[in-house]
């Protein structure tokens, strides 16, 4: 199996999480599969809604389950899978779990922006410079059926979806 074959399985595994928490109404509808050699160690949805807990991105999920899995705080040679560009809280949580790789699907650009902080800054160019030895970053795998889950661009989602404005 090639890497690129086995990425497309594991960001479609991710895409079947988010789908499952889009049809129990369980807000922002974002999967996150943790897999280091061959073996998913970590899993999550979005909970942010569900557990009152800003903090609670699919990713955070999915590293704290990880974590807590391996009873370690860090898993070098782990790639991240998510259905959405990481936020940079995401990634920075990514970089101190010691994650080797994220790959991801739709891209901010795909999306609404009520995704995305309008102050956030594109943290991707800034990781891909500062942390270029740490980690390897890859979007747009299934980008167009991981971008149906959300509102794009220029949707008028309902005010009250709009967390991060
Ligand atoms: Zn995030």
């Amino acid at each position: 199996m090639t890497d690129d074959y086995a990425d497309l399985a594991l960001i479609r595994r991710a895409l079947q999480l988010a789908q499952a928490a889009a049809r129990e109404g369980k807000g922002a509808p974002i999967g996150c599969v943790i897999v280091r050699d061959g073996e998913t160690i970590g899993q999550g949805e979005n909970e942010v809604d569900a557990n009152n807990d800003p903090t609670a991105h699919a990713e955070i999920v999915a590293i704290r389950r990880a974590a807590k899995n391996l009873q370690c705080t860090r898993f070098e040679g782990a790639t991240l899978y998510s259905t959405l560009q990481p936020c940079g809280m995401c990634t920075m949580a990514a970089i101190w779990a010691g994650v080797s790789r994220i790959v991801y699907g739709a891209e901010r650009d795909q999306v609404h922006e009520m995704y995305f902080e309008n102050r956030n800054l594109d943290i991707m160019d800034f990781v891909r410079d500062a942390f270029k030895d740490d980690l390897t970053v890859t979007g747009g795998l299934l980008a167009d059926e991981c971008a149906k889950l959300y509102y794009g661009p220029d949707d008028h989602p309902p005010q009250r979806e709009q967390a991060n404005k």
